[in-house]
Parts: structure tokens; sequence; C-alpha cells
């Protein structure tokens, strides 16, 4: 099994750029030029206003560390981490099975790795954001079990039981 995680609004429940833009003390001019640049420009221009003031990209890599994570995102990370661990280890003899694929998102951009999966695969769209719509509106069919959450909590609890089912399979298995 292998698990892939997005991180804006996944992982994190807020998105990383605004984070840093408003940790930074940058929210004025932000707002000031939101509407005239472009997502990745605006972000260009953000990073050029904090060189001048003496920031490195340490000061922003600490201002990530201190994103608060829902503690039963954390939970889903170290224990799905242990899981996933075991398996690979216990897969290293099984020559040429496939890897059963999680893959958790919310974005627009999490659509074209979720239509790559397969039957045997899962996807947990974030409910109410961009993947959850583009996946319950597809044209195309949705071939991974698709597991919506709200939260991490309830993120948590799926997760555990796709892994733990995932591991019940196996020991019935062998
Ligand atoms: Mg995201």
């Amino acid at each position: 099994m292998m698990i892939l995680w997005d991180f804006d609004r996944t992982i994190m429940d807020d998105d990383s750029d605004r984070w840093v833009v408003v940790e930074m003390g940058l929210t004025q001019i932000f707002n000031q030029l939101r509407e005239t640049l472009p997502w990745n420009s605006l972000m260009d221009r953000m990073m050029a206003e904090l060189h001048p003031q003496g920031k490195t990209i340490e000061d922003i890599a600490n201002c990530l560390n201190r994103v608060r994570l829902h503690p039963q995102i954390v939970s889903a990370i170290r224990s799905a981490h242990g899981s996933v661990l075991n398996q690979l280890q216990d897969s290293r003899s099984e020559n040429g099975k496939k890897h059963v694929i999680i893959y958790i998102g919310d974005g627009g951009g999490d659509f074209c790795p979720t239509l790559k999966l397969g039957e045997e695969d899962h996807v947990m769209p974030r409910k109410n954001f961009p993947l959850h719509h583009l996946i319950s509106k597809s044209s195309v069919p949705i071939k991974p079990q698709v597991h919506e959450w709200m939260d991490g909590e309830e993120l948590n609890k799926i997760l555990l039981r796709l892994t733990d089912s995932d591991s019940a399979e196996k020991q019935t298995v062998l």
C-alpha cells in the first residue's frame, strides 16, 4: 500500500501561501495586488518584498514549521507511516505485486492523479472542495473507491479502516 498526501487544505487546514503572507506581515500588500496579478506572480512578488527586509528561506521554513495541524491528521500520518512501512517490508518477497494506492487531496490539481488510479485503489477527496466536486460531476468513470472526509478526525478514521482492512485481507490470504 502506498499513501499519497496533498498538502494545502489536506495536511494543513489552510493554504501555505496565505499562511506565509499573513505570518510574514504581507497582508496589506497582498490585498493591494491580489486582483492585479496571477497567483504565482503574486507569490513571486511577495518573496521579492521579503528580500529587502533581510528575510531568508530559513525564516520562511520556520514560518511553515509553525503551521498548526489537526491532532488527528498528525495521528493519521504517524499510524499510516508505520502501517505502510510494515506492508512495504512484507511485500519485498511478493515479486511484481502492485501496491494499493490511497490518494488524499482537495484541489483541482488532485483530479488528474485520481484518474490514473485503478479499481483496487482509493481516493479520499475533502468534502465540498474542488476535487470532491470534480469527482462528483465527472463524465469520465472514476475507478478507485471514493471516501469523502470533512476534517482530520474523519480522515483518520477512514485511513485507519483502509489500512487495517488491507492488513486483515493480507492475513486472510496468507
Ligand atoms: Mg491542496
